[in-house]
């Protein structure tokens, strides 16, 4: 596809694309009366407004029908984790008994941890990506503590090549074969938040497992994003958020996977409460744990229906899009803003951006990380105050300097918008240099 830089372009694409209309089912932000160019549907998606509809439904059963809405709801409280659970599991390419939307992310990779990383005096190694998200880091630093390891020795993390922030598959799994038997878990992002670098989790999983270690993924910036198949994977566990790519809303209700084959071991030590306790039986309140099959035995507390309506509403609109036409537009999108702002690198070569993340589409989802010099921090306000919502995370000793990552999000992100953002860089660049003009 050659690309082009003109307006006119970009509207053109916009009229051929068949999820352009997908936009106007969600609130899209403005300031001050102006749009906004959101490309920080990576931190927080936006809402789906068929979403106020669902969250006024639930109140409305609540106002009229009290504790009776667990049964008498038109959508039932008690079983509300059951309404979202084909479609979560078409977003994640799960069987539905795979899955079941609950709690919070953190705290879910705890409890994935709990039955899944089980170290011995000779298999206690967790395995992480590099840059791993903080949380991650703290739980999996905190996981090995308990069981009595130092964080020290028994937490690896991928190494790169010197100056580089991603790594190539083949890296991957022969520091993975490195660590062989040593290695009881391996803990990756399926989409790495900082880099935007996708990894190819089949292999890693087989890597995995050959050297006799369980894998799992945390896919808060996989899920919704990119395609996934965990169970053809065998994927032992994974977790995600929601309100990233799933614009399930902020603090939203996470998810997690647990393969079928692990979905009825009653070996697995788990923390449990009574929402994984067998359905039929939960209200008899009995002494006694039975597990109900599958990832569903996994909760612990009742479901939260009012961020459950919302990620339902937003669930929606991925089975009405449909995955493969979103990962094909999400190719283009983010191909044409890698293309926009190759073109301001060579106009603005002092001022560059540099993409970290591969330039292979299959290892990437819609984000791209640019990594700037010390006006890298000027450059993003001045993006921020001409309307572009993108982010910046600082890296390494000087303040200045850090990566800016956007995300066109294929649901609601135009090309005209990205567009946008290349003359914003533009505009920019050009009054930084000269400020006086
Ligand atoms: C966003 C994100 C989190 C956030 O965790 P919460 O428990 O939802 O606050 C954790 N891990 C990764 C990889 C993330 O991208």
């Amino acid at each position: 596809m050659p690309w082009n830089n003109e307006l006119h372009f970009a509207r053109q694409q916009d009229d051929e694309d068949p999820l352009h209309r997908f936009r106007f089912r969600f609130a899209l932000p403005h300031r001050n009366g102006h749009p906004l160019v959101y490309l920080a549907g990576n931190s927080l998606g936006l809402l789906p407004l068929k979403a106020k509809q669902y969250v006024e439904e639930e109140l409305k059963s609540w106002e009229t029908l009290g504790v009776a809405g667990h049964f008498e709801a038109r959508n039932p409280w008690y079983y509300y984790h059951h309404f979202q659970r084909e479609t979560l599991a078409r977003v994640v390419g799960a069987l539905p008994e795979e899955v079941v939307a609950m709690g919070s992310l953190t705290a879910n990779l705890h409890f994935l941890l709990v039955s899944f990383y089980r170290p011995t005096a000779q298999r206690y190694k967790i395995l992480i990506e590099p840059f791993a998200f903080p949380s991650d880091q703290y739980a999996v630093a905190s996981q090995v503590r308990f069981h009595g390891f130092n964080p020290d020795e028994a937490v690896v993390e991928l190494q790169t090549q010197p100056g580089l922030l991603t790594l190539s598959i083949e890296e991957i799994v022969a520091q993975i074969r490195q660590h062989g038997e040593s290695l009881a878990t391996i803990l990756m992002g399926g989409v790495n938040y900082l880099t935007g670098q996708l990894f190819d989790m089949e292999v890693i999983t087989r890597a995995g497992h050959e050297v006799g270690a369980t894998v799992g993924f945390d896919l808060a910036h996989a899920a919704g994003n990119v395609p996934l198949r965990l169970h053809d994977w065998e994927v032992d566990f994974a977790c995600w958020c929601s309100y990233k790519y799933l614009n399930s809303g902020p603090g939203g209700v996470a998810g997690i996977f647990v393969h079928k084959r692990h979905g009825q071991d009653h070996v697995l030590p788990r923390f449990t409460g009574w929402w994984g306790h067998q359905e039929d039986r939960r209200f008899r309140m009995e002494k006694t744990f039975i597990p109900q099959p599958g990832a569903a035995g996994w909760q612990l507390s009742n479901a939260p229906v009012l961020p459950m309506a919302v990620h339902r509403a937003a669930l929606e609109l991925f089975d009405e899009a449909g995955m493969d036409l979103l990962r094909a537009k999400s190719e283009r999108l983010t191909a044409y803003l890698e293309f926009v702002v190759a073109e301001y690198n060579k106009t603005f070569p002092q001022w560059r951006l540099e993409q970290i993340t591969p330039t292979d589409p299959q290892q990437r989802g819609c984000q791209l990380s640019f990594r700037t010099g010390s006006y890298g921090q000027q450059l993003f306000e001045a993006l921020g105050h001409s309307g572009i919502v993108c982010d910046w995370r600082p890296l390494g000793d000087d303040p200045q300097a850090g990566i800016i990552r956007m995300a066109p999000v294929p649901l609601y992100n135009s090309f005209e918008d990205v567009w946008k953002v290349g003359q914003a860089l533009h505009e920019c660049a050009a009054a930084l240099m000269n400020p006086t003009a």
